[in-house]
Parts: C-alpha cells; structure tokens; sequence
C-alpha cells in the first residue's frame, strides 16, 4: 500500500465528497485560507453531480436515440471539478474510499493507497434504504446516482420497444410503471414519467390508457414533510395527469415482474422505481463513527463526538436532537458545507466554534410539464408555471456560483432544452 503524506508542513485539510457539501467546503476553505492549508478533495467522481436533477435524466425524452444519448443527457446535470476548481489550490484525488481510518487518521483508496489527514470534512452524501424487504435490493430501480438514473431510462426506454411484440400479462406488466415512496423524489419522477411516456406512446403507436403510472405510499398522504394544503395540492395534480396513487400501501416484496403488498393485493409491473428512506453510505459503516439515521451522530458545530478533527456535513451529518429536525436537502448540505469551512479556521485559530442553525428555506418540487408547487419559508405554497421557472433560475444560480458565466448558461441552455423535451 504506497500513501500520500503531507509535501510540506501546511495543516492537511481532506474533504471525501464533492456533492453540495464537499464543494462548498472546499471553495470557502481554499478561496480564503491563503495558501495556508493543504486542501484535497477526494471524491470516486471527476465532476460534481446535481442529484436534484436525476429524474430527469431517468425519464429524459430523445427525439433520436444513439449511442451518444446518455452523454448528452449527462452533461446537462454535472461540471467538470477541474473546471469549478480552476486556479484554486485544491488537489482533486478521484478515488473511491474504502475506509476512513480515524484512529491513523487516514483514506483507505480503492486503488490502495492511503491519504493522511490532520482535518477531515466527511460529505459522503447517503444512500437508499431497502428496509431488508425480498427483492428490493435487486428487482428495483432507482435515482440515487447518475448510473442508477441512465439504468432506468435504458430499461424504460427499452420497455417501449419491448411492448410491440408482446401481448396479454407479459405486456401489461411492461406497460405499468410504480414509483414506491410519495416524497418528492417519487413525486417528480411518477410525474416526469408521464411526460415521456406521452411521448413513446406516440412514438410506438400505443394507445396511452394502456400505460399506468402508480405511485405506493405507505403513510396516509404523500409529501409528508410538506404542508396538508399542499399535499393535497400536488395530490391533486397527479392525479389530473393520471398518476394513480395508493396510499397506505405497504410493499412486502418486488420480484422481476410483481410488486407483493400487505394484505396480498399484488401489481404486474416490470419497473418499480424505489425512492423510500434513507440509510448512511457504506463507508461510514465500517468507519467506527457513531451512526444515526443516515449519517453520523454530530455536534451543533458540526463534528464528531471525541473526534474534534472531522467534521460532517451535508445528508452525511446528523444532528441530534435538532427541533425542527434537519432533513437532507441541497439548503442544508449548502450551508453546512459552508460552515465547516469556517469552523475549520476558527479551530485552527483557538477561537470558538459556530452552530449550525436551521430554518426551512422553502422547497421547490416540480409536478410534470411546467408545473411546480414552491413550498415558501413562511408555509405558504404557489403553484402553476411561476415555481417552475424559479426551479430553472434557483439552479441557473447554483452553476453560477460555481464556473463562469458562459459555462453556467451553457450548462443551464444544454438541460433546458433536453429535460423541456417531455414536458
Ligand atoms: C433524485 C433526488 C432528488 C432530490 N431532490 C431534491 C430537491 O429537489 N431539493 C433538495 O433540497 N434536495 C433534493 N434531494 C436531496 C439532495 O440531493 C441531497 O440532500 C444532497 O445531494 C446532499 O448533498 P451532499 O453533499 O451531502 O451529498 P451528495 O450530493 O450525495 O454528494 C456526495 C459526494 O460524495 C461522493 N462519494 C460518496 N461515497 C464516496 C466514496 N466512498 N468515495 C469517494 N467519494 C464518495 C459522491 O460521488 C458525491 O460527490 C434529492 C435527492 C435525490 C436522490
């Protein structure tokens, strides 16, 4: 195993993840530590993703599909590192971890080399939960990275042109899609999907009240976190563009061709797109780091009980206690990600540690064509085509703040123009 240790006697800062967290640390720390810190960002990605974007990758409508449709696709969700990084003095390591070693306070690599660190930014993001259930772990589909999100769209794709030859069960389970979880991610991705089967329908000479659309909630309403106004608004609207939505609906088992609820009602349906709950990512569990939810346990500063050299931000960290409870949001992980940075230099300076505060900043959930419900700070909501294109401009701004101009209109012209495609 070689490792990297320190060139220079500079304080090593190591952030793991480059999503919304670890970006953000690693631009507040290396534009005002002036030159005073070693920054590395390892990250087993060379470009930082929008997960907030992922269902529309999932259910992006081409007009010509080729061998370069997944790269035009991709390129409308993610920026090159090296070119948010550029002219800052922040070594980028593209490796997957494997480990985090506190007790030698150091990155086991993939590759199996080793990074040491004197500060650790943890911002691992999370992954899904499965809850053990039969089945899920490999009958399901979902939107968590950008390869689980071409996955679906190939498959869905594929499910088109699979249904022209078939007939009876084999093609109604082709032709019924069930999203399970009525959160925002299911909400977005039943609702998208229903622009792009529109689409193949008409592409494949199908007649659309053929297709079904389910979404299975186990809980009494969907978007649970959200106001029951808008809830119920958003249920509403679904509902008008033909999502089906069953809820109370507690999934036992998915095969490859079935989703088995309790009480034995079952659906035919070779899709399920899972989007239900939260787990911590598998790094984290063999970390010895102390695990709540679907992260680890932190302070209000933001670190780690006993380890006051790593810090955890974004969907990684969980504070306790926290009233109202923090959910992980891209607001949250944003800002966190901010603050660590500046706790890392009041650290380094003895000067005492700030807490993270939280107060919901309003959310946007987009609900097919250009529609959205923006869910306002003051527990509001709007509707209708507005919250739609602040979606549009809310992300404009976040690729601006990180690249130039140019490339931030590029960017935000590429995904106008092929996510618009199905709405
Ligand atoms: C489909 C979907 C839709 C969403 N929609 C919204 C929304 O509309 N609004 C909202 O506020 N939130 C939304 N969220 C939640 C939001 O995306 C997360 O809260 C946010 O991404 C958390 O940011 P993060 O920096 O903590 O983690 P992430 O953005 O997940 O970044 C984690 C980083 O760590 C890297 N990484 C992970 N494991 C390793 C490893 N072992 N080695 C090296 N690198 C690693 C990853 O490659 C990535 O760079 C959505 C999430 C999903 C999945």
């Amino acid at each position: 195993m070689s490792s990297s240790h320190k060139p220079n006697n500079r304080h090593r800062v190591v952030i793991l993840g480059a999503g919304f967290a670890g970006v953000r640390a690693a631009l507040d720390l290396s534009r005002q530590s002036h030159g005073e810190l070693d920054i590395v960002l390892v990250t087993d990605r060379d470009a930082h993703l929008d997960l907030t974007l992922l269902y529309e990758v999932a259910t992006a409508y081409v007009r010509h599909e080729s061998d370069i449709s997944s790269e035009q696709i991709q390129s409308t969700v993610q920026l090159p590192l090296q070119s948010i990084f550029s002219g800052l003095e922040v070594d980028i390591v593209v490796q997957k971890v494997v480990r985090i070693d506190t007790a030698g306070q150091l990155l086991i690599l993939a590759d199996d080399t080793t990074i040491d660190y004197d500060t650790l930014v943890v911002a691992v993001g999370s992954s899904l939960a499965t809850f053990d259930l039969p089945g899920v772990g490999v009958n399901t589909f979902s939107i968590k990275t950008l390869a689980d999100a071409l996955r679906l769209r190939h498959h869905i794709v594929r499910q088109f042109w699979q249904a022209d030859s078939l007939a009876g069960q084999a093609r109604k389970s082709a032709l019924t899609f069930v999203v399970a979880g009525g959160g925002a991610s299911g909400v977005e991705v039943a609702a998208e999907l229903i622009g792009q089967i529109r689409r193949q329908c008409k592409r494949h000479k199908i007649d659309p009240h053929e297709i079904t659309v389910i979404i299975l909630e186990a809980g009494p309403r969907i978007l649970a976190t959200v106001t029951k106004e808008a809830a119920q608004r958003a249920h509403q609207r679904l509902t008008n563009i033909g999502v089906d939505i069953r809820l109370g609906a507690r999934i036992t088992e998915v095969t490859a061709t079935e989703v088995r609820m309790q009480g034995g009602d079952y659906i035919y349906s070779r899709t399920t797109i899972w989007t239900a709950g939260l787990r911590p990512n598998p790094v984290l569990v063999d970390s010895g780091l102390p695990l709540d939810h679907w992260g680890v346990t932190v302070s209000p500063t933001l670190q780690v009980p006993t380890m006051p050299n790593i810090f955890m931000a974004g969907d990684a960290a969980v504070i306790t206690d926290s009233e109202p409870p923090v959910p992980a949001t891209v607001p949250v992980a944003y800002a966190q990600g901010a603050l660590v940075a500046k706790n890392i230099r009041h650290q380094r300076r003895g000067e005492s540690l700030e807490e993270f505060s939280y107060s919901p900043p309003g959310m946007v959930i987009t609900l097919g064509s250009k529609v959205a419900l923006a869910l306002l700070p003051n527990g509001r909501y709007l509707f209708g085509l507005l919250p739609w294109l602040l979606k549009h401009f809310i992300t404009l701004r976040y690729w601006l703040r990180l690249t130039t101009w140019g490339q931030a209109l590029r960017l935000w012209y590429r995904s106008w123009h092929i996510h618009g495609a199905n709405d």
